[in-house]
C-alpha cells in the first residue's frame, strides 16, 4: 500500500514514511493510493477493541508487526470496557469517544501513534530523536501530552492560547507529569499559536541547529495520517455494537452525525463507509463556523468571514485541513491544486459540479448557535439526565434539523466527542441559566448539581501540582522550545 499526496506534485511514500513526515513536501496530505475494502466481521461482529483496531489498520500498514499487543496496551487505558460504548434510548444513540485518559475523542488517535511512530521508526530505519511540537485549542495538546509523556526518544512540546481554552483544559495541561513534556501558554489566541507553530516546521536555522543534536520535529496535528487511520476503528465497533443489541440487522444503513470542526473525524466515518461499513447519511455539524455547512449546501468553501468565540472551540475553525483529503477522494490532484491555490489567493473556491454531487450523495451540513446548543443540553439533562458536552449538543441540535428537513427515519447514532465536564462553564450556564466565571473549580460544582460524578482523570485535577505556569509572547516561542531541548 502507498500513500500519495493530494496535490500530486510528491513521489508516492511508505506509510512508515507518510507517518513521520506529516505533510507531504508538495504541502499536500497523504492519502492512500487505493482504499481497502474490510472484511464484513470487522463491522459486524463483536470482539475486543484492541482486536478490531489491529485488523483494521493492519490493511493500511503493511509491515507494521506487534501492533496487537501495542493497542492493548493503548486501549487499556481507557475507563470503559467497550472503549467506545454506544449509549442512549428512545432511538437517540450516543457513540461515546471520551472515556481515554483525557476525556475527549483524540485520545483514540493520540494514545495509539507513539506507537505507529516508534513502528515507523524502526521501519525507516530512523535515528534522530523526536521532538512533537504542537498548537492546541485545547483537546490535542493534552492528548498529545499524555500519549508522548515518558516514551524514549522523543519529547513533546505544547503551545495553547493564554486565554482560549477552558479553565479545565488548561489545568489539565498545567498539572502535566513527564519528564519529556513541556507546556507553555501563548499571548494570543489559537490562531497566533498555530501560525507560531507554523514558522518553527519552516525555520531552517533550527531545523539544522535541531540536526546537529539528532533531533527531528514532527506533528501530532490531524493532518498526520497516523491520527486518521485510528479513528476509523470506532465507527465499526459501534456498528456493531448496535448488531449485537438488535438495534440494527447487519448491512441496515446506519446513519452518522458528527460534530465538526478539522473535518478529520468525520473524514474517518466516510473512510469507513467506503471501506463497506453500511452508513448510510454523514450529517456534518458546525457551530456559529458554518463554513462547511455553506460548502456542503452551496458547494462553495469560503473563509472570508470573522472567526467567532464559542462554547465549542474545539469546532471554531475556518480552515478544515481535512477537507482536502475528501476533496481528492471526489476529484483529483489537479483539482486540489487549483483549489488550494485558490483558497490562498482568494479565501475561497467552488466545486465542480461533479464533485458537490458526489459531495452530496453522502453528506448532509448543518450548523447551530451557542443559544441552540444551550438548550439542548437543558432539555436533555432534565429529560432523560444525559448530560451533554456543547459539540456532542451542536451534533444533536443538527441531527433534528435534519430529520425534519428530510423526513429520513432510519437509525441514527450522534457522535459525542467530549465529556461535558470539561466544559463546566459553559454546560453550568447552560443548566441554570446563570453566568458562571469558568473555574476548574466548577467541576465539583456540576457534579454536584447534576449527581453525576465527573470522570476521574478530571475530579482528581484540583489535587495536582502546576508545573507549567509560564506564558511566552509568539517571538519567544523558539527560545521556550531550545530552552527546553536543553539547547
Ligand atoms: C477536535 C474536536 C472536535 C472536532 O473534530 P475534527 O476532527 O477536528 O472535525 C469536536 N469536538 C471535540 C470535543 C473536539 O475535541
Amino acid at each position: 500500500m502507498r500513500y500519495v499526496s493530494t496535490r500530486g506534485q510528491s513521489e508516492p511514500v511508505s506509510a512508515q514514511q507518510a507517518i513521520i513526515q506529516g505533510l507531504a513536501p508538495d504541502g499536500g496530505l497523504y492519502v492512500p493510493e487505493a482504499i481497502p475494502t474490510l472484511p464484513q466481521t470487522l463491522w459486524r461482529d463483536k470482539m475486543p477493541y484492541s482486536t478490531r483496531a489491529e485488523a483494521v489498520l493492519r490493511l493500511f500498514l503493511p509491515g507494521f508487526d506487534g501492533l496487537l499487543p501495542r493497542f492493548e496496551r493503548a486501549y487499556s487505558r481507557f475507563n470503559h470496557p467497550e472503549v467506545a460504548p454506544v449509549t442512549g434510548s428512545d432511538g437517540h444513540n450516543l457513540l461515546e469517544l471520551w472515556h481515554g485518559p483525557t476525556c475527549a475523542f483524540k485520545d483514540f488517535a493520540l494514545q495509539a501513534l507513539p506507537h505507529l511512530m516508534d513502528l515507523s521508526r524502526t521501519l525507516t530505519g530512523e535515528k534522530q530523536q523526536i521532538c512533537v511540537l504542537t498548537a492546541t485549542s485545547g483537546d490535542t495538546g493534552k492528548a498529545a501530552l499524555e500519549a508522548f509523556r515518558d516514551i524514549e526518544e522523543t519529547s513533546v512540546v505544547v503551545f495553547y492560547p493564554q486565554d482560549g481554552v477552558s479553565a479545565v483544559q488548561k489545568l489539565q495541561m498545567t498539572t502535566q507529569q513527564g519528564a519529556n513534556t513541556f507546556v507553555s501558554g501563548v499571548i494570543g489566541d489559537f490562531d497566533v499559536a498555530q501560525s507560531g507553530v507554523k514558522r518553527l516546521f519552516t525555520d531552517a536555522e533550527l531545523k539544522q541547529t535541531l540536526e546537529q543534536r539528532g533531533i527531528r520535529l514532527s506533528s501530532a496535528n490531524s493532518i498526520n495520517l497516523g491520527r486518521l487511520l485510528p479513528q476509523i476503528v470506532y465507527y465499526c465497533a459501534a456498528y456493531a455494537q448496535l448488531v449485537e443489541r438488535g438495534a440494527l440487522r447487519a448491512g441496515d444503513k446506519l446513519n452518522v452525525c458528527v460534530p465538526t470542526g478539522n473535518f478529520g473525524n468525520i473524514l474517518a466515518c466516510w473512510m469507513a463507509k467506503t471501506m463497506g461499513v453500511p452508513i448510510g447519511r454523514l450529517v456534518c455539524a458546525s457551530n456559529a463556523n458554518n463554513v462547511l455547512t455553506d460548502l456542503i449546501g452551496e458547494g462553495v468553501y469560503n473563509r472570508n468571514r470573522t472567526l467567532m468565540k464559542t462554547t465549542s472551540p474545539s469546532m471554531d475553525i475556518l480552515l478544515s485541513s481535512n477537507f482536502e483529503r475528501l476533496l481528492y477522494h471526489l476529484s483529483d490532484a489537479e483539482t486540489v491544486c487549483d483549489s488550494m491555490d485558490a483558497l490562498s489567493r482568494t479565501g475561497a473556491y467552488t466545486l465542480k459540479p461533479e464533485t458537490f454531487n458526489r459531495l452530496r450523495a453522502d453528506f448532509w451540513g448543518g450548523c447551530c448557535d451557542d443559544a441552540q446548543a444551550a438548550k439542548v443540553i437543558k432539555e436533555r439533562f432534565e429529560q432523560d439526565s444525559v448530560l451533554l458536552d456543547p459539540h456532542t449538543a451542536v451534533a444533536w441540535q443538527v441531527y433534528d434539523q435534519y430529520r425534519l428537513a428530510s423526513g429520513d427515519a432510519a437509525p441514527f447514532v450522534i457522535v459525542s466527542t467530549a465529556s461535558a465536564f470539561k466544559f463546566c462553564g459553559a454546560v453550568l450556564e447552560a443548566l441554570t441559566g446563570q453566568k458562571q466565571e469558568d473555574t476548574a473549580g466548577l467541576i465539583d460544582k456540576l457534579s454536584a448539581f447534576t449527581g453525576i460524578a465527573a470522570p476521574e482523570p478530571l475530579s482528581t485535577l484540583g489535587g495536582r501540582p502546576v508545573r507549567f505556569d509560564v506564558s511566552t509572547s509568539p517571538e519567544a516561542m523558539k527560545l521556550s522550545v531550545l530552552g527546553f531541548l536543553g539547547i
